[in-house]
């Protein structure tokens, strides 16, 4: 936990950083009145109302905090494609993105696309714009990144590890396989990739 008190107080200037303090201190409590340790919780994304939840001992739905504000903390203000910057209090929020497109459940790869080691924030040029991702699979490069953000999450303590890791997989060697045999899958349905226009240097 020590690291994970020390991000959460660190000195760092971002205004989106209150939001993702609190959605981190929102897991955290959620864990504590669910009586289980933080490692624990198995939280889910509703893509309807954007937010991140757990399933208690009754089988209850309860929400936990927004995705935007939880996985705000990683990209620091800036959409995972081009780089651009964004703000979670402004008008312009980003959106939450799937980074393989909702569409694959059509294709029957739908299983944990609403997982959190799916989702990403993207400006909305990128998520819905005419050069947007929309329907397509974002190119190999952008696998990377994906797969460098959830080991960077897995590696610090951040509330969300243990859910990245039910999902994906306990080890590394295994996360990487996940994301591979996902793409090779999600390539065959879909066929055509997606490539960003980039707007600043690269960042992550
Ligand atoms: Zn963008």
């Amino acid at each position: 936990m020590t690291q994970f008190f020390a991000d959460l107080i660190g000195g760092d200037q971002n205004p989106n950083l209150p939001l993702e303090a609190e959605a981190r201190w929102r897991l955290v409590e959620t864990a504590w009145e669910l009586g289980v340790s933080p490692a624990l919780l198995a939280v889910s994304h509703d893509p309807a109302t954007e937010s991140l939840f757990v399933v208690d001992a009754d089988r209850r739905r309860k929400s936990i905090t927004g995705a935007r504000d939880a996985l705000s903390g990683y990209q620091k203000g800036h959409c995972f494609y081009c780089f651009d910057n964004f703000s979670l209090t402004g008008a312009a929020q980003p959106d939450v993105d799937h980074f393989f497109p909702h569409c694959l459940k059509a294709a029957g790869l739908g299983g944990s696309i609403d997982g959190v080691w799916n989702l990403v924030l993207a400006c909305r040029r990128c998520n819905r714009g005419v050069a947007g991702e929309s329907s397509l699979i974002p190119s190999i490069r952008l696998l990377a990144r994906l797969s460098t953000r959830n080991e960077f999450l897995i590696a610090s303590s951040h509330p969300l590890r243990d859910t990245l890791m039910a999902q994906t997989g306990a080890g590394e060697v295994e996360r990487r396989e996940f994301l591979n045999a996902f793409y090779m899958e999600a390539r065959a349905a879909l066929v055509h990739y997606w490539e960003p226009v980039e707007v600043a240097e690269a960042l992550f």
